[in-house]
């Protein structure tokens, strides 16, 4: 899609493939709320692209989103890190300063607004489903609020990577173990697979045996609403959220680093509701 560059601030999401992305939905909530004047569009850059993609329009964007596959890819082409993006080796964010090109990673920060809003603290036992993109962001977080930490995986090789990581850059020392050797007992519970996403509703990655003896529960999903894992948290009278405010709460967080504006729980509620209802 070409970027129409209109009176106003101009904004965007680059990614590949983008498909049905909720960013311009959310980003025009927020643009009203804080009664900025903007657009944002969807913009697809297959990975080969993205060089001449920042010799034309992205340097002429007022700031810019980044989702797979260029989060690390975007990293040679920016003038700076802030110190979060620098750590994670990942940015989703990139703010324009008159011509300079700073990267951000807002999804961590989105992460912890998610559970402070939820009322979940980061603390003692943390059990991670998944070893993917967005486990990272909670493992690092994790790590950095001194948890104690459990990747629980279906291909422990893969999860080596990040295993490794943690203990490099964090000295951060974390226990692996198949999905299917969960028990119960932990602080918290979170999920960074897509098991029980739609349309896959009837699946959970974990028993609700291991849910029932938990603090809290933390899913990334969002689509469905309440997710089978969310419901036996739920039924069970466990602390729960879905990932819809960490997605709401990453794009707010964009916007006060673009903007300089600054977005309180009630906003980013009304945000959700809005979603909720459409
Ligand atoms: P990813 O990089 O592909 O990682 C997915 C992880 O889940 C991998 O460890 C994968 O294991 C594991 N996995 C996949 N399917 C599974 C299954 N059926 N059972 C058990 N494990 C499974 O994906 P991601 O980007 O991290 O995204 C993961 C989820 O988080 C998605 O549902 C996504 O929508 C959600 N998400 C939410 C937000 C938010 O703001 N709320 C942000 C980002 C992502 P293998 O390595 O064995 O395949």
């Amino acid at each position: 899609m070409r970027i129409e560059f209109k009176n106003g601030k101009s904004f965007a999401l680059i990614g590949n493939p983008l498909g049905h992305s909720l960013s311009p939905a959310i980003h025009k909530e927020l643009f009203a709320l804080s009664g900025v004047s903007a657009s944002y569009s969807l913009l697809e850059i297959e990975p080969e692209k993205l060089p001449a993609a920042f010799d034309n329009e992205l340097r002429r964007l007022n700031g810019f989103n980044v989702t797979i596959p260029h989060k690390l890819a975007v990293i040679p082409f920016l003038d700076g890190l802030s110190p979060r993006a620098a750590l994670f080796g990942s940015v989703n964010t990139v703010e324009n300063d008159n011509g300079t090109l700073k990267g951000h990673n807002t999804d961590c920060s989105g992460f912890l607004k998610a559970l402070d809003m939820a009322e979940i603290e980061l603390k003692g036992s943390v059990l991670i489903l998944g070893a993917g993109g967005v486990a990272r962001t909670f493992a690092f977080e994790s790590a950095l609020a001194g948890a104690d930490i459990t990747l629980a995986v279906r291909n422990p090789e893969k999860a080596a990577g990040l295993r490794n990581e943690l203990k490099e850059k964090l000295e951060t020392e974390t226990k692996l173990i198949l999905l299917d050797e969960v028990g119960g007992g932990y602080d918290l519970i979170i999920n960074a697979t897509p098991c029980g996403m739609f349309p896959n509703v009837q699946a959970a990655p974990i028993s609700e045996e291991a849910v029932k003896n938990s603090g809290a529960v933390f899913d990334s999903i969002y689509n469905p609403k309440e997710t089978l894992l969310l419901k036996y948290a739920r039924e069970n009278s466990v602390k729960h959220s879905n990932g819809l405010s960490m997605l709401v709460w990453q794009a707010a967080k964009a916007e006060e680093i673009w903007n300089g504006v600054k977005f309180e729980n009630d906003d980013i509620t009304k945000v959700i509701r809005g979603l909720e209802n459409e």
